[in-house]
């Protein structure tokens, strides 16, 4: 019998696909979501009770442990927009760091001992050394990026101070959705490559932009790991029994361990939906390492996890299924960007 599990942010993309798991495998979940980018219909399990609030208000996260006795924590929570967290770093910085602080607060006070961390292959920044395994230097390029390495050091200090066992999961590119397209991938605003290429095969936006054509790689596209949303889902509920079963802390990275260029998924693409993708190419956009390839052997290691999917189009074609499905790829409601 597992106890409660708090997920926050369960209502996201990452959180959605890894809440629907966790619940299959017959654990209580409740999720706490600001529904700033969560969907509430991203919650498809009947027994997930949703709670509509903030991670950082303490006293309503007080009432819910009181109330569920959690015995660990998964934060998903956070903002992910690069680009805004270079224009706006307060944000994220409010949003990503100190927030959590709070709720860490409240699990020590509960003597709540077991945190599963999203975190980002953003704090390698640019990698000093490929594959990137986790004895790469963490060097992180913008704010988002520095947002969840400080999180990760507060976690290894939480661990030192009172015995908090966390996983800092280091998160590729994720993406693809559940098999029967009944969740998916909806940002708004979408930045995405994978979205935005079969936007621009579907008609919802008029071309894919190739941000840069002239990187140091074969075809002169940046080169990216694209982790499947399921396997990810799986590596959390892997982390989660590791912890609970009073495993160490660990940082490991997630990713499939194969690169894959901008150009490669625009073919891809076109394989799958037989149809011509609308291209322009355009400059590089700031901030973007050339190539970003996970090692993935740690995971492998201390938690048994490796992606099941490696080949670029078992993430592409449940995405072309979401955005085909009876949601069209945007939840119920929600506004294209
Ligand atoms: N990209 C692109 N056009 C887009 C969106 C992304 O060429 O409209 C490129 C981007 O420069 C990067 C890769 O696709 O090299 C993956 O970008 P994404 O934003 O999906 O993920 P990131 O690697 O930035 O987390």
């Amino acid at each position: 019998m597992h106890a409660p599990i708090l997920v926050t942010g369960g209502a996201g993309y990452i959180g959605s696909h890894t809440v629907r798991l966790l619940a299959s495998q017959g654990r209580k979940i409740v999720v706490l979501d600001n529904l700033v980018y969560g969907h509430p219909q991203a919650i498809v399990d009947p027994g997930v009770e949703l709670v509509v609030g903030e991670v950082g208000d303490q006293d309503l996260v007080r009432a819910l442990f009181a109330k569920h006795g959690f015995g660990a924590v998964v934060h998903f929570a956070a903002y992910a927009y690069v680009g805004e967290s270079v224009t706006n770093p307060l944000k994220y910085y409010q949003n990503n760091t100190a927030e959590p602080i709070k709720l860490l607060q409240v699990m020590q006070e509960f003597g709540c001992q077991v945190f599963v961390f999203s975190s980002t292959c953003a704090t390698y920044g640019v990698p000093d050394a490929l594959p990137i395994t986790e004895r790469n230097g963490q060097s992180p390029i913008n704010p988002y990026g520095r947002s969840k390495l400080m999180v990760e050091w507060i976690l290894a200090d939480c661990g030192h101070a009172w015995g908090l066992r966390s996983a800092c999961l280091r998160y590729f590119n994720a993406s693809g959705c559940s098999p029967d397209a009944l969740i998916g991938e909806d940002h708004n605003p979408e930045t995405h490559l994978i979205p935005r290429v079969l936007m621009a095969v579907s008609g919802e936006i008029d071309q894919l932009e190739v941000f840069g054509t002239d990187y140091p790689t074969p075809d002169g596209t940046c080169i990216r790991d694209y982790i499947h949303v399921e396997d990810l889902a799986d590596a959390h509920a892997r982390a989660l029994d590791h912890l609970s079963a009073g495993g160490a802390s660990l940082q490991c990275n997630l990713g499939t361990g194969v690169g894959v260029s901008v150009k490669q998924i625009i073919t891809a693409t076109e394989e799958i939906t037989g149809q011509p993708v609308p291209v322009t190419y355009g400059p590089r956009r700031p901030g973007d390492p050339p190539v970003l390839v996970a090692d993935p052997a740690l995971a492998l290691s201390l938690l048994g996890w490796q992606a099941t999917r490696t080949d670029i189009r078992e993430m592409l074609r449940p995405a072309w299924l979401w955005i085909n499905g009876p949601n069209h790829g945007r939840y119920p409601g929600e506004k294209s960007s």
